[in-house]
């Protein structure tokens, strides 16, 4: 009987485990890039990561489940930390597309770890796929690219007005702008989201805007070329 119990209560452990896992429910993605002029260009420090200064391109800071009234869940697997050799065939790429700013330097791992298990584990997808969807949305927005087309280049300003138009042109959806301040106090380009469909794969409307992170109507597009050293913490 002592045996039929304990195996009735292991099952009721099972299942509830993995009813928690199914429930990790969310209503769409928002995809963030960061523009890492902008991160460097304010009062924070930032080091560039140890594999080498970053493109002048946006780089992914992550891929967040969001609920459609603007909440979002966050760390749904405390047991669950980042298995880097699931994604062993994706270092080359994330080095590139996914570098990490903070300081100390780093080659990333950190940071990677740190989105995974904050966002990652809240969406149904594995460590592979939840990556490998990042990377494919960013080719997929080509940011730079549509900037480029429509004569936005780094180390000018522009109005907020011209870039989202830009984004909206060349990726088919509106995109959200969020900035921050240099140490001059002129407003900057800092992250641009985007949202997905559950699938990681798909850009859609956004359902709802991230609040309380605008931009004033002409912002400054930072270039990293007058940046030199690797690390500049103040
Ligand atoms: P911050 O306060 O710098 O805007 O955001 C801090 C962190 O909270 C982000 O890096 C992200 O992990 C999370 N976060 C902030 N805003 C949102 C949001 O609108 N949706 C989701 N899913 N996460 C967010
Ligand atoms: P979030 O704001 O996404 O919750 O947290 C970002 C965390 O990752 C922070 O602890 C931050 O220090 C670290 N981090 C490491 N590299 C970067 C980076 O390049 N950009 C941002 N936004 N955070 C980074």
């Amino acid at each position: 009987m002592e045996g039929k119990g304990s195996i009735l209560i292991i099952l009721f452990v099972l299942y509830s485990q993995s009813f928690l896992c199914l429930s990790q429910d969310f209503d769409f993605f928002y995809f963030v890039q960061q523009w890492p002029a902008s991160y460097c260009d304010t009062r924070r420090s930032c080091c560039y990561p140890t594999t080498g200064k970053p493109n002048e391109d946006f780089s992914i800071h992550g891929l967040w489940p969001n609920y459609n009234n603007g909440k979002w869940p966050q760390n749904c697997d405390t047991t669950s930390s980042l298995d880097i050799s699931q994604i062993s065939d994706l270092k080359k790429r994330m080095e590139k597309d996914w570098v990490t700013l903070a300081c100390p330097s780093g080659d990333g791992m950190k940071f990677w770890g740190h989105e995974w298990e904050k966002h990652g584990t809240c969406t149904s997808l594995d460590e592979h796929t939840y990556f490998e969807s990042a990377l494919d949305l960013k080719s997929k927005a080509n940011l730079v690219q549509h900037l480029k087309h429509a004569g936005i280049q780094p180390g000018n300003f522009f109005t907020m007005e011209s870039m989202k138009r830009a984004i909206k042109e060349g990726v088919g959806y509106e995109a959200y702008i969020e900035c921050n301040v240099d140490t001059q106090g002129n407003h900057q380009i800092y992250q641009v989201y985007m949202c997905v469909d559950k699938s990681a794969k798909n850009f859609i409307d956004c359902p709802i805007l991230p609040s309380g992170r605008g931009c004033g109507s002409r912002v400054e597009f930072p270039s990293l070329s007058h940046h030199s050293g690797s690390s500049h913490e103040l």
